[in-house]
């Protein structure tokens, strides 16, 4: 009798992963991304998200670092920076000059931006004069329904919140587009130019009515400033010490008649930086090495400020954590734990889009939907350049890691060489000579209006995450 026999392969293709996902995991699957949908919805901004995440913490046991005069294994802080910036830190079992391990993303996206004189008035309307921030294409943010979020600021320091366009009752906005009968000459610009910069002007009203306080002139303007004094107690001075951020309305849907993706407003990169922070949350037993998890601010224009990863708040607070740990600890300590530390930099990556093949590095090198977390050894720009580019050994680890735990994952790049590139935040942490990699999950539509992530691919950066911070 002939025995079968056993095929060996040495080729290596990452697989589908709804293909082998048990009944079980697709449960635990749809309850992440329900949640997860959630925060998306409420994060609109960073100084939201930072909120959402404290809350969330808050519900683990995490409390501000003030509260601490000493730290020991098990222990959990949050120590935030500017209401934007977010680091919680769970003491291990090992001291932490021993390094850590990081999982740091994003909670910045693009956006529009109000200048500080935003309001005025022309051609019988009111508009708000908005700068964007970050790399955006011009021409998603015409004729799309936007939101307003963030603060005004008084000068006597008490801050005022504002959000209008999310509940179905609020008013929203719009940035009004050319007609196509009249747009002969604007559609042969090119795309990048079509849209003006200084073009992206929110329409906020249109009603005369007359001043307050026997002022008999009917004016628009002063129609929109004494509502917003009305409910906000805000005066036109009060906009240049104001934050106000322009973003697409409504919350994140479930996208296709399988439900198996999201489209939402700002998975870049509130879909990693989530991911940290639950796999942070979810760590049952006290972990082998301090587990830290950064939402940062910034990244979007290049981690500047004070609450960007170019600043030196991460290394000021792991000084501070130290010293709170073992009250002799010396700078040389600190330099010895962020040099022995180990991060994922959680960021997302793009997919292979079938309507853009072009774009698209060959032979299985772009990350695709549904085949799970991805791995990005190196991002930057022509030859490398601006990548952080993370170290054989480091990516062999990694790969361990997820194998052992189970992870889908698969491995991405930045488009076709020599067609564009992009950085993230993995540079200003390679900096104290920690090992860096980018990994985060894939998506279509980066920063657009509507991003657009595969469930799957969700859940299984998670599961990748809280991997890396349960290991040994
Ligand atoms: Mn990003
Ligand atoms: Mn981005």
């Amino acid at each position: 009798m002939a025995t079968a026999k056993k095929e060996v392969s040495f080729e290596w293709e990452p697989k589908n992963g709804w293909e082998s996902l048990t009944k079980r995991e697709e449960k635990k699957l749809e309850k992440y991304c329900s949640e997860y949908m959630e925060f998306l919805s409420k994060a609109k901004t960073e100084r939201l998200a930072y909120d959402e995440s404290v809350k969330l913490a808050s519900q683990y046991g995490y409390v501000p670092i003030g509260d601490k005069k000493k730290l020991k294994a098990g222990d959990k802080v949050y120590v935030g920076s500017g209401g934007k910036t977010i680091m919680l830190v769970r003491i291990g079992n090992r001291p932490l000059s021993d390094g850590l391990r990081i999982i740091g993303g994003h909670t910045d996206a693009p956006r529009l931006d109000s200048k500080p004189i935003p309001i005025y008035e022309e051609g019988g309307v009111v508009l708000l004069d908005t700068n964007y921030y970050g790399g955006i294409r011009k021409y998603h943010w015409v004729s799309s329904t936007l939101a307003i979020h963030g603060v005004v600021v008084k000068q006597d320091g008490s801050k005022i919140a504002i959000s209008i366009g999310e509940d179905l009752s609020d008013p929203i906005f719009t940035i009004t587009d050319l007609l196509p009968h009249l747009a002969k000459k604007q559609s042969k610009e090119p795309l990048e130019s079509a849209i003006k910069g200084e073009g992206l002007n929110v329409l906020l009203g249109s009603r005369p009515v007359a001043g307050k306080d026997g002022d008999k002139k009917k004016s628009i303007k002063k129609n929109i400033l004494n509502i917003l004094n009305d409910k906000y107690g805000i005066t036109e001075e009060d906009f240049v010490s104001a934050e106000l951020e322009v973003v697409p309305a409504g919350p994140a849907r479930e996208l296709g008649l399988d439900r198996s993706m999201i489209a939402g407003y700002g998975h870049d990169d509130r879909v990693c930086a989530y991911a940290g922070l639950r796999a942070a949350l979810d760590i049952e037993e006290i972990p082998e090495y301090t587990s830290v998890v950064l939402m940062c601010d910034k990244e979007e224009i290049g981690s500047e400020g004070s609450t960007g990863m170019n600043s030196y708040f991460f290394e000021n607070t792991i000084a501070e954590i130290m010293s709170l740990e073992n009250s002799k600890c010396s700078n040389l300590d600190v330099r010895r734990c962020l040099s022995r530390s180990k991060m994922l930099s959680a960021d997302v990556c793009c997919l292979h889009d079938p309507n853009y093949p072009e774009v698209s590095s060959p032979n299985g090198n772009m990350a695709r939907i549904n085949h799970g977390c991805v791995v990005v050894k190196y991002t930057g720009a022509r030859g490398k350049s601006g990548a952080s580019d993370a170290s054989a050994e480091f990516v062999g680890e990694i790969r361990r890691i997820f194998n052992e735990a189970d992870v889908c994952w698969q491995v991405g790049l930045l488009g076709k060489v020599d067609e564009g590139g992009g950085g993230t935040i993995a540079k200003f942490m390679a900096r104290y000579g920690m090992d860096v990699i980018d990994c985060g999950v894939g998506l279509f539509g980066m920063h657009s209006t509507v991003e657009v992530a595969g469930k799957l691919d969700i859940y299984m950066t998670y599961k990748g995450y809280k991997a890396f911070f349960e290991s040994k």
